[in-house]
Order: structure tokens, then sequence, then C-alpha cells
């Protein structure tokens, strides 16, 4: 196909031109349609005036879309052209290393500013806002991804920026905060002393590790009290795996450049964006009867929430105050080990991914943190590019898969997203060189006390 040598390329590149200028909506192509969010307090499906404290009516709007596809702004394309399209490479000398007759691809969004997938919304979000005369965004952030990515983008429109961090890792990852910092952003420990909820959570325990749900709530707190800020989330919500996609429509135009369709698609999953974003136009292709790729999700097994999870109506943060979601949850008041993949540590899923998974149109798998390490350093030995802790689950599911196909001889192709560089995340490479890293098992009876938070409806 084209100028592709079938027999050498390693990295496919789609020409700036053949960018795609629309987003894809999965919600009207469903067989049947996701549950609607609830109010948290009359239990009835929420309305666009319940969003409008928090979100911009245009984001309102894509939350509940029904159109299949929406134009990309210029000026949002104007700033993915800084790293868009993204590269597709082929991981030869992994197979080779693997000895598998399967083809591994995998999409790279580490080459984003911030170096993940999460500029593909924040960029979106931000200008939305922007445009609506929003001055000031706030959010919660993790491993430090999202809340990096919302002040670039947030300093790519001149806006102001506020991040409350999740504790732990504002201790342990002290070069992200640096990062949102050169872009601008305020960055708060969280529980922190600026919200009533965070000064009585550190009341209770000053070193308070903090949790994502935690950071969300004192987030949501703070936008909602001024008229000029609103809140950004960095996953979960339809708006933003909807704004993912283009990593899924770029994948397509560039699998079909060399000539090859996809019998497997795996993607890690936190919220459940970057599998979205890579799996919904493959899914789209699916349904219509053009390919028939298996579709799956990887979790850590210390936050299995699909496949330990409930699939219930539940919170989206700890302090119960956005609007009850029905996801596969762990409870909303779990507090899940800390595992080395941060973004990947939320006790709930997106609602669409949650849906999807009910209806047996994708498969999810729960894998530790010690093989997915193990994984990636064979990974970066092989293809060079260190990964975040996140997608290592992707890739140590996708070794797993090449490693069947050696068995079975199946030449599969595989396809994967590496949603993200490992750059900043020495520490925890450090710890899997010393031997220090731990499986964390999460007992059902852990699970069992954390789901007794979760609201009991009908
Ligand atoms: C935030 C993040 C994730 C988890 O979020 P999803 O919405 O599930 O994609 C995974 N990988 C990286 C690199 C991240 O920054």
């Amino acid at each position: 196909m084209g100028y592709y040598d079938n027999d050498t390329y390693t990295k496919v590149i789609l020409p700036e031109g053949e960018m795609p200028t629309q987003w894809y909506n999965i919600v009207p192509d469903l067989p049947t349609p996701p549950p609607p969010p609830l109010h948290p307090g009359t239990r009835e499906p929420i309305g666009p005036a319940d969003l409008a404290p928090l979100f911009p009516m245009a984001i309102i709007e894509q939350e509940v879309s029904m159109e299949r596809y929406l134009d990309i702004p210029g000026e949002v394309l104007d700033v993915y052209r800084l790293w868009r399209p993204s590269p597709l490479f082929r991981a030869r000398r992994l197979e080779k290393q693997l000895d598998t007759p399967a083809k591994i691809f995998y999409k790279y969004e580490g080459v984003s500013p911030a170096g993940s997938h999460k500029p593909n919304t924040s960029v979106p979000q931000a200008y939305y806002n922007h445009k609506e005369g929003i001055t000031k965004l706030t959010t919660e952030t993790g491993a430090g991804q999202w809340g990096s990515s919302l002040a670039f983008a947030t300093a790519q429109y001149g806006m102001e920026c506020e991040v409350w961090q999740v504790a732990a890792s504002y201790r342990q990852k002290p070069y992200r905060k640096a990062m949102m910092e050169i872009w601008g952003a305020t960055v708060h420990s969280s529980p922190s002393e600026v919200t009533e909820y965070g000064r009585s959570l550190l009341a209770e325990n000053p070193d308070h590790p903090g949790s994502l749900g935690i950071a969300i709530s004192e987030a949501v707190m703070m936008a909602v009290q001024d008229p000029n800020t609103r809140y950004a989330l960095g996953s979960v919500l339809n708006h933003v795996l909807m704004h993912q996609t283009i990593i899924g429509e770029e994948a397509l135009r560039q699998l079909a450049m060399v000539g090859e369709t996809p019998d497997i698609l795996i993607g890690c999953t936190g919220g459940g964006s970057n599998f979205g974003g890579l799996a919904f136009p493959f899914l789209r292709e699916k349904m219509a009867g053009r390919m028939n790729p298996t579709i799956r999700c990887v979790e850590p097994a210390a936050c299995p929430t699909l496949t330990k999870g409930e699939y219930r109506y539940d919170f989206g943060d700890t302090a119960g105050l956005t609007p009850l979601v029905k996801m596969h949850t762990l409870g909303h008041t779990f507090i899940p080990d800390p595992i080395h993949a941060g973004g990947l540590r939320y006790h709930g899923m997106a609602p669409l991914v949650s849906h999807l998974y009910d209806q047996a149109m994708v498969e999810a798998v729960a894998i530790g943190q010690t093989e997915c390490f193990d994984a990636a350093v064979q990974f970066a030995r092989c293809e060079g590019i260190v990964p975040a802790p996140e997608p290592t689950h992707a890739i140590a599911a996708a070794v797993r898969e090449a490693l069947a196909c050696k068995e079975s001889g199946e030449e599969k192709v595989i396809l994967t997203a590496l949603c993200g560089h490992g750059h900043l995340d020495m520490a925890a490479y450090q710890a899997y060189f010393a031997g220090e890293l731990v499986d964390y098992d999460l007992p059902d009876s852990e699970i069992a006390e954390a789901m007794k938070s979760v609201p009991v409806l009908d």
C-alpha cells in the first residue's frame, strides 16, 4: 500500500492534511441506549441546567448529543497539529523477541506536549470554556497527567488553572507539579486546606494519602462557587471519550495505509478514555460488519473495576456531589492500594465502557503490576519507548496475546494504545529494579465493605 514496504516499515505516518476533522460519537450507533445520569438529590434524570455550574453549554450539549459526528473547531485543530497526527508503530523487534507470528501495532500518544493522550480532550475543553467567557478551570489529578494536560491547554487560551493533586502523588511526583507550574497552574495537595471538606479530612488524618474521588470533590466545590470558573474532567464522561476518538480514527486510516485490519484491540482502562478513544471507531466498523476484532479492556488487579465491581448507580466523587451515573464501581469511598499506575486508580468507569461491557460488546481482564513492568521493560528494550505505568497494562495483555499466537500459530493483528511515556515515572521503574514492586491482592471482603457506601436505588 502506498510507499509502505510491508517487509520493512516500522512507523506509519498519516499526512497532516489527512488528520480527521470530526470526532465520533458512538451513542447513536449503540443497540440500546446507556442509562441516563441521575440528580444526586432528586434521583431523577439530570438536565442541562443541573450541569451548567460545572461545564460550559457546548460541552453539556456534547455530553448528551445524538449526532454521530461532531466537527472539531479550527482553533482546536490548530493546537492538535502541534503533535497530531500521532504515529502508529509496528513493534517488529518485540514480535521477533517473543517469536510470535502475530503483528503488534501500537498507537503512540506520548508525542503530545504533556506526554499522554489527555491533551486530546483538555484542549477542546479549555477552548469551549474560553469561548463562553470562562476565565478559570479547576480539576483534580492523580498521577499528574491530567493536571499537566489541562495546564498546557489553559495556557494555550490564556486562562487560569487550579489543580488538586492526590496527596500521595503530590509527594511522590514533584516533577509533575513543576510541569503544571511551568504552564501557569496553581497546584494543591488534596485533601487541602482550601476547602472545608479537605480541612475536615486533614483534621482526621494530617497524613491523608488522598484519592481521586476526594480531589474531584474539592475541585467541584471550588468551581461552583465562582461564576467565572468551571470544572474539567479528564476521563469517564461521554464528551471526553468522544474527544479521544481522534486516536482511533487516525489508527483506522493508518492501518488501512498498510493494508491491515485488527483481530484484537487492547487498551488500559482507568476511567476508560484512551480505551474508548482507540476502540469506538473500530467498534463502529465492527457494528457495521466491516471487521470483527475482539476488544479487550485491561485494568490493574489492585483496582479491578470492571472485572470485580458491580454495575450500579454510584457517585463519581467521594463526597457524593456529582450526578449518579450507572457504571461498574468498587464504591465511591474505595481507596485503592498505591500502585504506580496512578491514572488507573479510580473506583468507577466510563458509563459508555461499562454499558458496552454489560452488553458483552467488550471484554475485560485484570493484571498485577509486576507482570506489567516485566512487559514494559521488555518492550522498552525492543522498541525504545519507555511506557507510562498505565499502558504497561495494555502492553502486558498484548504480550500475553502474542504468546498465545505463538502456541496456536495464529497470525493475529494486535492493536494497542501506548497512551503515554514514562519519563516522569522513574520512581516506579526504580522500585521495579529494586525488587520492591508489590502485587496487591484485593480481597472480596474489602470490595463488599466499600460497596456498602453505594446508594440503593429502587
Ligand atoms: C490518565 C491516564 C490513563 C487513565 O485514564 P483513561 O481515561 O482510562 O485513559 C491511562 N494512561 C495514561 C498515560 C494516563 O495519563
